[in-house]
């Protein structure tokens, strides 16, 4: 299987912003920021979609977003907001076929999106 860009930039073949790393994650800046603040949380384990989610990712998922809550806090918009979002596939808006949390804010968000 191909490497996905997010996995070049876990492997330091492509560089990138990073924000925090450990043995499962890691999270970055996003490279075309939607918002002042605009970081990936990307599991190291390569899971093409939500889809592909099994049993044995429950745990890995539920760190993702207690990374995102401490990012949140680390970037000071915990108290005024923020989104999280996985994209699923196409009319998803997925670009990468590897599944990563957005961490959006530092604005006021819209809502519903496009
Ligand atoms: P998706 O559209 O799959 O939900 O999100 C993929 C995200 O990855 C997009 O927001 C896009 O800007 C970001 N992205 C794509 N290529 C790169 C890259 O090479 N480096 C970084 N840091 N982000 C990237």
């Amino acid at each position: 299987m191909k490497k996905t860009i997010f996995e070049k930039i876990i492997l330091r073949e492509i560089p990138a912003n990073i924000h925090f790393e450990n043995k499962d994650v890691i999270v970055i800046d996003d490279i075309n920021p939607t918002a002042p603040i605009h970081i990936l949380i990307i599991p190291k384990k390569r899971i093409n979609t939500l889809n592909d989610l099994t049993d044995e990712d429950t745990n890995l998922v539920g760190k993702l977003f207690q990374i995102a809550k401490d990012m949140a806090k680390k970037f000071n918009i915990n108290e005024s907001g923020y989104r999280t979002v996985f994209n699923c596939n196409n009319d998803g808006g997925q670009s990468v076929d590897h599944i990563h949390l957005h961490l959006i804010g530092g604005r006021l968000l819209n809502w519903p999106p496009g």
